[in-house]
């Protein structure tokens, strides 16, 4: 898929990566839209001492989940749901700044 990727500090390349594979507890997003916001640009400035190059930045976005397979049938998502995951929850785990992402099951709204 494409993403757009920090490949280090000052360094953006719009290219292909691997398709996002969840962890427990998390959906597949197809993602419809995506802010850039004051933490991509600390980022990309290589202001975060968290960061990890390369990345693929992006945390305030919306989208529909395409893929629920590691989540308990108890859990409310279906394929088709419309999600816009809580930006601050969604900070760790989020790279949005590309055509999928996985996002918490935890950090939904709708
Ligand atoms: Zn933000």
């Amino acid at each position: 898929m494409r993403a757009l990727t920090i490949v280090e500090p000052g360094v953006l390349e719009l290219g292909e990566v691997e398709d996002p594979t969840p962890g427990a507890d998390e959906v597949v997003v197809e993602v419809g839209a995506c802010g850039v916001c004051g933490t991509d640009l600390h980022l990309i400035d290589g202001e975060s001492p968290l960061a990890s190059y390369p990345l693929v930045p992006g945390h305030e976005f919306s989208g529909v989940v395409v893929a629920r397979e590691t989540l308990s049938k108890d859990q409310p998502w279906g394929s088709g749901s419309r999600s816009t995951p809580t930006p601050t929850v969604a900070l760790a785990a989020s790279a949005a700044q590309a055509e999928r992402t996985c996002a918490p099951a935890t950090a939904r709204s709708v």
